[in-house]
């Protein structure tokens, strides 16, 4: 340990550049990292590429990634596989909007790996919500709204597809905030829906801004009509005029004003209405982003609170993927930047292994292709090329023992245990299994008990996906069966003779260890979890666990 805190002090030195203090904050202060939760379908995607197309990023939507061809099909997972080298290069993008830095990490939106789509939401500053104004609140929407709401996530809402019969506009304000418990404040409002749909008044700056079916232009602009008075619309639409003025004065009236406190704390959404496919509503929502969202905050660690300025280097791993060539198994860590200046080619410390690593092949997101960075600052994004090394939750410094707080893993709802067909690859199993589970493509325990192994996922997705890169990665031909687990909680005690009563009576039977090691209670049933539960009142049952 003396030599590698001597390493550490070395490697301030080394990275000691000439960037102030002040430039730092200039940087953080125009930076803003968000993601797009929504359900499957209600055009995250298209949003995506709106926005990159918005910013000047990229020329011409339809870029962004290979369209999910079938993607809810679980036969279809092999597609999922190949698109992983596309998917890597679309997980973050970082563009320029009014002299500020955007990230917009994707959050993906199958089901099956929802545990990943969590944790990307750990790194986010901000979130944009999009619904289905045909639809309204669906289960994904809740089930991420809910992981947001673990850290107060700011969100603003985007009622999408409106040049589509959708539902009452009323109405799926009032179930927004009934559903998801959050308060609504409309910014605009729609005027009219589907064939009639004509525009949005935008309620604080008193304008309409006409609707026009979209084009693939970037500087597209719709005509703007100042004053919801201004005679003009009573010729332009003499049938939707008064209606407008009357919902209006009711929105006015019975929603809640559109409050930045609220917003910052999570309490309250800004509702905007458009339609991404016709880039109708996209510069409102990316202003909001610019004017509203906040900037890098200060981040937890389990010794102190991180501020985003501070000079010295630090961050987090929040996910981890394969690259697409199954001949290499390097994969990409990709590290959200929480304080400080890095430079390509400095001395970094991975903490959790204590050893220091210099950084020279790093790669960054620019809008649709990897670039080399150059440099980056907090709220941004970079890609750590590692072979194996690195695992979600581990967090980098220039020295400081800053372990981050606050990223999650999931206990799994679906399990399997692993039985290979060739014995003598025991061992590439095991090592397969450990790889895969520090990447978090899959959660493995090995029971106290016995020699098995048990697979546990928060979509039964992933083990197909975990079962082909056994087989491509590390040449293991492997069988899955049912097991008779229906739950996983982490354990805890702080009284460590009780813990080993614990371990030693009946309970123990069900202990198991995960791959980092924690110890985990695998229940046979509801009910025998809840009279473990009851008998062990001391012992803590975690449905969520941190990093190693
Ligand atoms: P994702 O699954 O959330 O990424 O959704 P996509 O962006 O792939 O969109 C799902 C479908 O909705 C696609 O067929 C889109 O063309 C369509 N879509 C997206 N936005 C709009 C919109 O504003 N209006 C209409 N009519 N269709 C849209």
């Amino acid at each position: 340990a003396g030599q590698a805190s001597e390493q550490a002090t070395d490697a301030i030195e080394v990275s000691a550049n000439n960037v102030s203090l002040e430039q730092i904050a200039n940087e953080v202060g125009r930076r803003r990292t968000f993601g797009i939760i929504s359900h499957p379908d209600a055009g995250k995607t298209t949003l995506t590429e709106k926005l990159l197309l918005f910013s000047g990023a990229i020329q011409l939507a339809g870029t962004v990634k290979g369209r999910k061809s079938g993607r809810h099909a679980t036969s279809d997972w092999m597609e999922i596989e190949k698109q992983r080298g596309i998917s890597v290069a679309s997980s973050v993008m970082q563009f320029e909007y009014r002299d500020h830095v955007v990230n917009l990490l994707d959050t993906p939106g199958h089901q099956d790996f929802s545990e990943d789509t969590y944790r990307v939401l750990t790194a986010v500053d901000s979130a944009l919500m999009v619904i289905d104004a045909a639809k309204g609140v669906e289960t994904q929407t809740i089930k991420l709204l809910n992981v947001c709401r673990m850290r107060n996530t700011p969100i603003i809402t985007l009622m999408n597809k409106m040049d589509r019969e959708t539902r009452d506009p009323l109405e799926l304000l009032d179930e927004l905030e009934t559903v998801l418990k959050i308060q609504c404040a409309p910014v605009t409002w729609p005027i009219g829906m589907g064939k009639s749909f004509r525009g949005v008044y935008h309620l604080l700056r008193d304008e309409i801004l006409l609707f026009a079916p979209g084009s693939e232009k970037a500087d597209q602009t719709f005509e703007v009509i100042k004053g919801i008075d201004n005679p003009r619309l009573d010729e332009m639409f003499p049938r939707e005029i008064e209606q407008l003025r009357m919902e209006v004065e009711l929105v006015h009236g019975a929603s809640h004003p559109f409050d930045k406190e609220a917003f910052l704390a999570g309490v309250q959404t800004p509702v905007f209405f458009g339609s991404a496919i016709n880039n109708f509503g996209i510069r409102e929502i990316l202003n909001a982003l610019i004017d509203w969202a906040q900037p890098p905050g200060a981040r937890d660690a389990t010794i102190r609170t991180v501020a985003p300025t501070e000079k010295p280097f630090s961050g987090f791993v929040f996910k981890i993927q394969a690259n697409m060539d199954p001949a290499h198994r390097d994969r990409i860590a990709f590290l959200r930047v929480c304080s400080g200046h890095f430079e390509r080619g400095m001395k970094i410390k991975h903490l959790r292994l204590n050893r220091e690593i210099k950084v020279s092949n790093v790669v960054t997101f620019m809008a649709s292709s990897r670039e080399q960075v150059e440099e980056a600052f907090a709220g941004d994004i970079i890609g750590l090329p590692n072979h194996g090394n690195m695992q979600i939750g581990d967090s980098f410094s220039e020295g400081e023992p800053l372990q981050f707080t606050g990223i999650p893993y999931f206990a799994p709802d679906f399990f399997r245990a692993v039985r290979i067909r060739n014995p003598l690859k025991i061992k590439q199993l095991h090592k397969g299994l450990q790889q895969l589970g520090e990447e978090g493509a899959i959660q493995v325990f090995k029971p106290i008990s016995n020699s098995d192994l048990v697979l546990g996922g928060v979509g039964v997705l992933q083990f197909e996906v975990v079962a082909s890169r056994l087989m491509n990665e590390y040449g293991v031909d492997a069988v899955f069966e049912g097991t008779s687990i229906s739950s996983a909680r982490w354990i805890t005690c702080a009284d460590k003779k009780m813990l080993a009563d614990f371990e030693r009576s009946s309970a123990g039977n069900y202990l198991a260890h995960d791959a980092a090691g924690n110890l985990a209670y695998l229940a046979s049933s509801g009910v025998n979890l809840r009279l473990a539960q009851e008998r062990w009142p001391l012992v803590t049952f975690h449905e969520t666990r941190e990093h190693a």
